[in-house]
């Protein structure tokens, strides 16, 4: 059964999502600040996060930057704001996907479903891969990037991006091939979450981030992993 952790500060969101994920076997815990949230992540362990960036006590933001200090549970953002500054914050704090408010109830619970799907393993055989490069070391069996003798630290949206770059290294993957691996079939036209997602990869594990050696940009076309 799939766990979420629901935190929403308003009574009436709060319920819609409650009867709808119940009704779907979702097992469902709710909390209506950030402090609770932190809380309940921490005791219950969901599997994905549905999170408001507008919390009565602290910023959504702080709270994706206090998950991420001990896990990579999905999480996907309610945001009322339509500031695309707010939505890049979040996603560049760590969240996987974000929902505008008002939100139908169905496109909310479609972008849930990828966002577990996108965290589950694979446990397909070839997995079984190590690649190297001069500056990290991507080992695709456990899921785990070490660059200078140490662990990287990654989202799992940061992680199947890099899984699905590495997978294809030397061709050129499309812009619209990446965003429907990753993100999900109806998503092909986003090329700013491709943008920022990449942004993130370089920053974490290029020597010279605004100078890419290996993970390249074909302009208007998409990107390329290179060794
Ligand atoms: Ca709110």
């Amino acid at each position: 059964m799939t766990r979420v952790l629901v935190v929403e500060d308003e009574p009436q969101i709060v319920r819609a999502l409650v009867i709808n994920l119940k009704a779907r076997k979702y097992e469902v815990d709710a909390a209506p600040d950030g402090a609770t949230a932190l809380e309940l992540a921490a005791a219950r362990h969901p599997d994905v996060v549905v999170l408001d960036l507008g919390l009565p006590d602290m910023d959504g933001v702080e709270v994706i930057k206090g998950l991420r200090g001990w896990t990579r549970v999905p999480i996907l953002v309610l945001s009322a704001r339509h500031s695309s500054d707010e939505k890049v914050e979040a996603l560049d704090a760590g969240a996987d996907d974000y929902v505008t408010k008002p939100f139908g109830m169905d496109e909310l619970l479609a972008r849930l479903r990828a966002a577990v799907r996108r965290a589950e393993p694979t446990g397909s055989p070839e997995d079984d891969v190590m690649v190297e490069t001069d500056e990290f070391t991507v080992d695709l069996a456990a899921k785990k990037v070490h660059r200078q003798g140490r662990d990287v630290r990654l989202t799992p949206t940061e992680w199947h991006l890099l899984e699905v770059l590495v997978r294809n290294t030397g061709r050129l993957v499309s812009q619209r091939q990446l965003l429907q691996e990753v993100w999900g079939p109806s998503y092909g036209t986003e090329t700013n979450y491709l943008r920022v997602y990449m942004a993130q990869l370089r920053r974490k594990l290029e020597a010279d981030p605004s100078h890419p050696k290996h993970f390249i940009t074909e302009p208007g076309m998409g990107y390329r992993f290179e060794r």
